[in-house]
């Protein structure tokens, strides 16, 4: 399912094939029927296949053990052993640890992963003492062109598969594990716009909540504005919760900070948002990054709150994290304190949120950036327009 058709896994892997068909009597050349997809890529029909000649009860051992379990193959120990091999070398990984950093807290873990194609992407961890949260990446890069975003910033590399998505989440779910935790939640809030890789990432969605057992209610999507993304979750049967990110209140501005706008505007984003609460019922959230005198003033507080407040929408301040690509800072805490204020006392409820791991570079995308040499490219808008219209590679 990799839009870069990459033969790389499969040569990798012959050794460890040709090793194992000298031992046992397997269908041979299981390889060219995963060709370079990952193991959360397939689904059970193909997984039995891949089993051919096995008791049909080892589709749901190893099913259970990727998913519930969230182990390796090799350590799926109520498999005979042999077939342990045989499911590691044809049941590939998707994600290669490059680094993992740790915030000075604890609290928060961030792994940025290479893919089979070379590309990169990053997984957050956020350990709180009421639930423990994985934001995961949907694109590796992103095509929306957000200027303050350091993903943004860094442009389009490609879509990911939604075997890349699950493995995200089984990877943090183990180290979750390990700290005695168990993740709660999963928000689409990392590298990427979800809704312009809708097919995989409602993919990834369904296999979350059905194998990995993250409830529906426990999942978030977090888009930039992409309205028919908005209406086709409205016709799922799984009620995630929508937040939008939202950064300015007037159609002038959010041109500028978010381009999507000029496709999407406000009014065109309200009205769906509205559709998606009648149908699903669940909580609207507004994401708004505080800039220093970009979108912090009096007058952007009200068009804020006059936006929010018909939809009942729950705002989330967070001033903006630091990124090599924009010349704004974030809004100084004082300032955002009564920006907060302003907005609650014109009847709209507002939390402030903390940045996470800044000094882990722990804001989207900000890992891939620092890793990256050379300038920092600026996704052209039309560039966004192109990944939400046209087909899926
Ligand atoms: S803010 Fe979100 S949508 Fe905008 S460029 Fe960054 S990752 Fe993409």
């Amino acid at each position: 399912m990799s839009v870069l058709p990459c033969p790389r896994g499969a040569h990798r892997d012959w050794p460890l094939l040709l090793l194992f068909f000298k031992i046992v009597d397997h269908p041979p050349d299981p390889a060219h029927r995963t060709g370079d997809r990952s193991r959360f890529d397939f689904d059970r029909d193909e997984l039995a296949s891949l089993l051919e000649g096995e008791p049909r009860y080892r589709v749901d051992q190893v099913w259970d053990g990727l998913y519930r379990q969230a182990v390796d193959p090799a350590d799926m120990t109520n498999l005979p052993k042999d077939l342990r091999q045989h499911l590691d070398g044809i049941l590939r990984p998707a994600l290669g640890l490059l680094t993992e950093s740790v915030s000075d807290s604890g609290d928060t873990v961030k792994w940025l992963w290479s893919l089979s194609d070379g590309r990169q992407v990053e997984t957050v961890l956020m350990v709180y003492p009421d639930r423990v949260t994985a934001c995961v990446s949907s694109q590796a890069g992103c095509a929306m062109g957000c200027g303050f975003c350091a993903t943004g910033q860094g442009g389009f590399d490609r879509h990911l598969t939604a075997g890349e998505i699950v493995e995200q989440v089984v990877r943090a779910v183990r180290r979750g594990r390990q700290a005695g935790r168990r993740v709660s939640n999963v928000v689409f809030m990392g590298m990427g716009e979800p809704l312009a890789n809708y097919d995989r990432t409602w993919a990834a969605i369904r296999r979350l909540h059905d194998d990995v057992g993250i409830g529906a209610r426990h999942i978030t999507i977090s888009t930039v504005g992409v309205v028919p993304g908005i209406e086709r979750m409205a016709r799922e049967d799984l009620p995630v919760n929508l937040a939008v990110s939202l950064h300015a209140a007037n159609d002038k501005l959010r041109d500028e900070l978010v381009p999507i706008n000029r496709r999407y505007p406000l009014g065109a984003l309200s009205q769906a948002c509205a559709r998606y609460l009648e149908a699903k019922g669940r909580r609207l959230s507004f994401e708004w990054a505080l800039m220093d005198g970009v979108n912090d003033r009096t007058v952007d507080a009200a068009e804020l709150a006059a936006y929010a407040r018909p939809l009942r929408a729950h705002v989330n301040l967070i001033p903006l994290n630091p990124t090599p690509g924009y010349p704004a800072i974030g809004t100084p805490p004082h300032r955002v304190s009564t920006f907060a204020e302003l907005v609650r006392s014109l009847g709209t409820n507002v939390t402030i949120r903390r940045n996470r791991g800044t000094d882990i570079d722990a804001a989207c995308g900000q890992l891939r950036a620092s890793l990256r040499p050379g300038p920092v490219p600026i996704a052209a808008p039309t560039a966004a327009a192109e990944a939400i219209s046209g087909p899926a590679p």
